[in-house]
């Protein structure tokens, strides 16, 4: 990515060569990721999103749910500390914040909105996080969602924001075809505006910086349109910031292994029958070196 000094790349193999990892190492030196993620009818989501980032070579891995699913979740996540956060109805709200601010000092980043539900009470939180928040932040999902009519709060912070189309077309008030018309163009002017890192997912996702020019993936296959798909994405791309990579390869080097890793998933089970867990599966033949 280094030598890449036209505006638009299309990304490949080439371009996202992982290092061997050197022999005298230890976790802490793979990053910590703080995941906040899930409500009680959508536990998946955030067990998703902690497994592929686990599975994706970050250290440590602590996700904070409502208190109400967290006792499932720690029965079946056995690589990743769970925190059991004060909820309302199940999910994230105001009451919640000074924990997950807490939690969120004993990381390297932060990944928000797997499964948070869409409600005044997560709005409310999902804003107060992303004004006091002091780590790099992934914004996905629900957080994308109750960020519609309040995008100015990400302006200029260090974010990476992963829309699919529906979210992206919420997020600028206008519509899919107008989205569709201009995809490279939408992605420019927002990254100049917010002077973010932007990851418009869909099957040729383009990932755009304001400094770093425009980037478009070339991996993953219709099988992929499944749900918990995205989940898997945003635990990837976190677990590559907490590495170290800078925003823009940590989301380059997510889209194009998640795709991989898709495209792996669906050679073993056919496009039809790949599940979010079948991606996660594969993600370590992706990125195995
Ligand atoms: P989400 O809608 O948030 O679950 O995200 C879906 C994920 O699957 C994104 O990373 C998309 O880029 C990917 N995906 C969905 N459909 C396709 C497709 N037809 N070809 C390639 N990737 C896809
Ligand atoms: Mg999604």
């Amino acid at each position: 990515i280094d030598s890449f000094n036209c505006k638009y790349h299309i990304v490949s193999q080439e371009d996202v060569n992982l290092p061997r990892r050197s022999r005298n190492t230890h976790k802490g030196d793979y990053g910590k990721l703080l995941i906040i993620a899930g409500s009680k009818n959508m536990t998946g989501a955030a067990a998703l999103c902690a497994m592929s980032a686990i599975k994706t070579g970050c250290g440590i891995v602590k996700l904070a749910v409502p208190k109400t699913i967290q006792p499932i979740l720690q029965e079946s996540l056995k690589e990743i500390i769970t925190y059991g956060v004060d909820d309302k109805d199940g999910a994230f709200y105001i009451g919640s914040v000074e924990e997950v601010l807490d939690l969120s000092k004993t990381v390297d980043a932060v990944a928000i909105g797997p499964g948070l539900s869409n409600s005044v009470d997560v709005k409310a939180f999902v804003k107060e996080i992303i004004l006091r928040i002091d780590k790099p932040i992934v914004l996905d999902a629900d957080a994308l969602n109750v960020l519609s009519d309040m995008v100015d709060i990400i302006y200029g912070k260090d974010i990476i924001l992963t829309p699919h189309m529906g979210e992206m077309s919420r997020l600028l008030g206008i519509s899919i075809d107008d989205i569709n018309k201009n995809i490279y163009d939408t992605v420019e002017k927002f990254v100049d505006k917010y002077k973010v890192t932007l990851v418009l997912k869909g099957s040729r996702t383009v990932i755009g910086s304001n400094t770093e020019g425009i980037y478009i993936n070339c991996t993953g296959n219709p099988g992929m349109a499944t749900a918990g798909s995205g989940d898997v994405l945003t635990g990837m791309i976190s677990s590559f910031l907490v590495q170290g990579l800078t925003s823009i390869k940590a989301a380059v080097y997510g889209v194009f292994y998640h795709g991989k890793a898709g495209d792996l998933a669906a050679d073993k089970y056919g496009e039809y029958g790949v599940t979010a867990t079948n991606i996660i599966e594969h993600i370590p033949y992706a990125i195995k070196l």
